[in-house]
């Protein structure tokens, strides 16, 4: 069983009299700044000018500098940038700045453990992933609570570093809902596997091809959409709050007998082995350089696929239904 720690086994002190860069002011950046100082700990912004983020550490209190800048003046440097350009504003801005006895961290390894970002030697690697996003690591913190985290230390790093590790966790909120221990490459892989197989490539794929194969039967596109897509939600929340097993309590037994008639003819041993071979492509490193390769190509295919993509049935279907749902709260993106 995974190990857990809670906030008796932090203590803030291992942060006091440090600095704590964190660069980027977005989704993560912005939670983990403003918990970090409301649990007192010393934080410097790294963040560039000219876009809404750095009006909003602006806002926040916060004095945004470059993240060359904010690199040096800290102790502890977490580097929340966009994964794919993490790389390069290490190697231009952050690199050159860092001291023997600074660590080095980052909420996802991908960099780290396939190789981009290798720090200068006297300079340990840490992770500290909150299991949500950004949003809701700041709102419950502020309401008391917390989103739990995983921590992770890099090759031969200090147990000084784990305490660091430990206190910044703390510090995010992590704590107070648990924190397991784990590696660079437990964490990159399973993270990649999860949103590519299960979370964001295979329920993306699934809703396709059952609103494609009702359309294609002549029925109409928002019976479709309600069926495939919106009532998704319904489920996930009941998978969410008590497992498969509330939700196949709380649905009809009708839609019980075909959940374990027909979901097993969906999703085959095929399927599995499909999901073994994506799996293979992560630990082997082929995702991460087909992916690495993709940005340094601009990310051409990247763009037309995200583009071809957003004309799919379900997307014009959706986009008028989900305007008559007014307790929806829709998002469009542009
Ligand atoms: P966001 O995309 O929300 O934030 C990106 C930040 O990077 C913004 O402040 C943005 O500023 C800045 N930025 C973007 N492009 C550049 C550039 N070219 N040069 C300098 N700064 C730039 O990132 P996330 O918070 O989602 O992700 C950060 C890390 O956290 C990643 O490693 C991710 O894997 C990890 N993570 C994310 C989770 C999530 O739910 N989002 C969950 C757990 C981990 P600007 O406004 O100027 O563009
Ligand atoms: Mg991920
Ligand atoms: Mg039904």
């Amino acid at each position: 069983a995974a190990k857990i720690f809670y906030d008796k086994d932090a203590d803030l002190a291992a942060l006091k009299g440090k600095t704590v860069a964190i660069i980027g002011y977005g989704s993560q950046g912005h939670a983990h700044a403003q918990n970090l100082r409301d649990s007192g700990v010393k934080v410097v912004v790294g963040q560039r000018p000219g876009g809404k983020n750095y009006d909003l550490a602006k806002s926040h209190g916060f004095e945004p500098v470059s993240a060359a800048e904010a690199a040096k003046q800290a102790d502890v440097i977490n580097i929340l940038l966009p994964d794919e350009l993490q790389a390069d504003v290490y190697k231009a801005e952050i690199r050159d700045n860092l001291k023997p006895g600074n660590v080095l961290m980052c909420s996802h390894g991908f960099n780290i453990h396939f190789g981009q970002i290798e720090p200068p030697k006297g300079v340990d690697l840490l992770l500290v992933a909150p299991k949500g996003p950004g949003h809701l690591v700041r709102s419950e913190f502020e309401a008391g609570g917390g989103v739990p985290c995983l921590i992770a230390l890099g090759d031969g790093a200090s147990d000084e570093t784990f305490k660091i590790g430990m206190a910044y966790a703390k510090g995010i909120g992590g704590t107070r809902a648990g924190v397991i221990q784990t590696t660079f490459a437990e964490e990159t892989e399973t993270d990649l596997f999860g949103e590519q197989a299960v979370l964001c490539g295979g329920a993306a794929a699934l809703v396709k091809a059952g609103f494609d194969t009702l359309v294609e039967a002549g029925y109409q596109p928002e019976m479709a959409y309600f069926e495939c897509m919106h009532e998704l939600k319904l489920i996930v929340d009941l998978f969410y709050q008590g497992g498969l097993s509330y939700m196949r309590y709380s649905i009809s037994n009708t839609a019980e007998y075909g959940d374990y008639t027909r979901g097993p003819r969906i999703v085959t041993e095929e399927t599995k082995q499909e999901m073994k071979k994506i799996l293979e492509e992560i630990r082997s490193g082929q995702f991460a350089r087909d992916w690495i390769l993709e940005n340094k190509a601009g990310a051409a295919s990247f763009k037309a696929t995200r583009r071809r993509e957003r004309e799919h049935g379900v997307e014009k279907v959706g986009k008028e239904l989900r305007r008559m749902m007014s307790w929806i709260n829709e998002k469009e993106v542009d």
